[in-house]
């Protein structure tokens, strides 16, 4: 392992990610293989290792991403590889989709028109209906018609089309309305695909599961399941339980650089907006908002130190917090703490992190800054 600075770092384990690859295929039917979703540098875990690790130890061998870079990165660490861009890249691009074997999103003929006008090669895609999402794609008001586009769409020389896809906006809720929304994208996705076979095209995929769907209602139809957010062991929505065996991959630490005993009313970082009460131990940490730990959490965040939860007090600086460590006797300079991750028999979670400020999990590690170093392990 290649040395690195002991200061703020996340620890990701490639064991784990091996374990909730196996648990996303025991939801998965057999007419359902991972499309492994890989975006933002795989949530923030390092596309590199994560990709190589899900390509040549799991077998996994469909990939998505946000956009042409992610892809042609991903091309370098899974030669073999399908890699779906889900997001828009410029059509003037279209030569580096074709030359890099890329397969593009397509969310109208226009763009497809434009894509292929773009390049002498044919151009790989799925086209990307949306049936509720209301972002990109394809919108119509029956499977009929949603159907005959695409079957138009087919007849764009060089376009070549291997399959449809749709993405649901709230798979991630047991709400009973939101169920039947999902439902109704579910079943218009289904039905141009079968307004389409029974004009005599059969594609080879027709995909709608993201994770929350792949662990909520998994359905043999769709071919890919986009797992993203189960991949990297986080909920897709806090309030639901994920199926058993998926676990967190990635865990943050850092360390105590100076352990220091304050007097009642001693103030504490920016703002002064917290003053001891009493004499306090006061830990200061080697981690900050720069490193992707929100000022949102100041106040209001803890962070284990041997086991035990400490308060953040005060703000959260740039590269630098407080913590009450008056329960901790023990802590001293050096100790390493844990930001997200286990210490002893608590954890805490990055989703856990994001429901004290209020946002998901998925911002807590994608945000997690490129100034923290990546270690892996198994
Ligand atoms: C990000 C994304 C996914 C993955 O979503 P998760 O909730 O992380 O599983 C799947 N499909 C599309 C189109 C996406 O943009």
């Amino acid at each position: 392992m290649k040395p690195y600075l002991k200061r703020a770092w996340a620890e990701v384990s490639l064991a784990q990610l091996e374990k909730n690859v196996d648990v996303i295929r025991s939801l998965n039917s057999e007419s359902t293989e991972i499309m492994a979703v890989v975006k933002a540098d795989a949530y923030g875990h390092g596309d590199e290792h994560i990709v190589r690790c899900l390509a040549e130890r799991c077998s996994v061998r469909y990939f998505a991403v946000s956009n042409l870079d992610e892809a042609i990165a991903v091309r370098g660490f899974a030669p073999k590889a399908d890699i779906l861009i889900l997001g828009y890249t410029p059509p003037e691009y279209a030569h580096e989709i074709a030359m890099y074997n890329i397969i593009q999103g397509v969310v109208s003929a226009d763009y497809a028109l434009a894509l292929t006008k773009n390049t002498p090669e044919p151009i790989r895609c799925h086209i990307k209906i949306d049936t509720g999402m209301g972002r990109i794609g394809l919108r119509h008001d029956t499977p009929q018609e949603c159907a005959d586009e695409i079957a138009a769409m087919m007849k764009i020389e060089k376009l070549s089309v291997e399959g449809i896809y749709t993405h649901f906006a709230v798979a991630d809720s047991d709400d009973p309305d939101n169920i039947a929304y999902t439902d109704r994208q579910q079943r218009f996705i289904t039905d141009t695909y079968d307004a389409l076979a029974d004009m005599g095209i059969k594609l080879p995929h027709l995909h709608f599961m993201n994770s929350a769907a792949t662990c909520y209602r998994n359905s043999p139809r769709s071919t890919l399941s986009r797992a993203g957010i189960i991949l990297y062991g986080l909920h897709p929505d806090i309030s639901l339980d994920i199926p058993e065996g998926l676990a967190p991959v990635m865990e943050v630490k850092a360390v105590i650089s100076q352990v220091k005993t304050v007097k009642k009313g001693a103030c504490i970082s920016y703002g002064r907006t917290f003053t001891a009460d009493r004499e306090m131990r006061i830990a200061t940490v080697t981690v900050g908002y720069a490193d992707g730990y929100s000022r949102l959490l100041s106040g209001r965040g803890e962070i284990l130190v041997h086991g035990k939860r400490c308060k953040i007090v005060g703000r959260v600086c740039m590269d630098q917090l407080m913590i009450d460590v008056s329960e901790v006797p023990e802590a001293e300079s050096g100790d390493i703490v844990v930001l997200i991750g286990r210490d002893g028999d608590d954890i805490i979670t990055a989703d856990e992190l994001a429901s004290v400020y209020g946002t998901i999990g998925y911002e807590v590690v994608c945000g997690i800054s490129k100034r923290v170093p990546r270690i892996y392990i198994d």
